[in-house]
Parts: C-alpha cells; structure tokens; sequence
C-alpha cells in the first residue's frame, strides 16, 4: 500500500491525519517544474515566496482565516483588525479582539489554535506595544 506524507520543505514537520490545520498548508506544484514536483509548506512557512512558487494568488491567503476582518467594516471610522471567536454562525461581540495589526489578530488565533488562553495570547499577540 503506497502512503504519501507531505513533509513541509523548510522545518521538516510530518502533516497528520489528524491536524486541525491541514487546510492552510500549501501543497501544490511547483510553477516551472516537471510534472510531479511539489511545492510544500506547512502553516507556519507559508511565505510569500513559497506562494509566489506555488503559482497561488496573494488575495486567497490574505482572506485565507474568515475569522479576521477588518475594524472597518463594523464602525467606518475605526481602524485595525478584529480577530472573531465566536463560535457557530452567530457573531457575538464579547468574543471580538482587537488588534492593531492583521499580523496581530493572525498570531493570536495560531496561539489560540494551538490551545493557549484568550488572554495570554493577546498579551504575546500585542506584546511588542505592552512594553512601551
Ligand atoms: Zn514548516
């Protein structure tokens, strides 16, 4: 029986059966390579250039997580990023998280993902603005 793996190229980790995460990897072919050469990365290294390789569309990656939006489209005058953890359909505000910076709002809900609490998460998030 032939088992594939997808190795992601630039630390080595294994995507499981079992990982939450599956959808955010990139594994595709390689734009300019024969047939058969992949390009594969997982969420963590998921660069630009290893999109670029991939042949993919910046706009998909950056609507990639449906769960960031901009401050924007719920007060026109305010500005940074909204991280969204409702959970279900319905969007409650008591679980919006506001972040200066969409890399922000990206990092909280990785760490938060990854099962780290709401609050520390923001704090490591914004942690670069805390010290100041
Ligand atoms: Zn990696």
């Amino acid at each position: 029986m032939d088992v594939t793996y997808y190795v992601c190229g630039k630390c080595g980790r294994t995507m499981q059966p079992d990982d939450n995460d599956k959808e955010f990897w990139i594994i595709a072919q390689r734009l300019g390579k024969p047939e058969g050469h992949l390009i594969i990365r997982c969420p963590e290294h998921t660069t630009d250039y290893a999109r670029r390789l991939a042949g993919l569309k910046q706009q998909y990656y950056h609507q990639q997580d449906s769960r960031i939006f901009k401050s924007s489209e719920l007060d026109a005058s305010a500005t940074g990023w909204i991280a969204n953890l409702s959970a279900g359909t319905v969007n409650n505000p008591d679980c919006y998280f506001h972040f200066t910076l969409k890399r922000e709002a990206t990092d909280f809900l990785r760490m938060v993902d990854e099962g780290m609490s709401t609050d520390e998460a923001s704090y490591h998030a914004a942690g670069w603005k805390a010290e100041q």
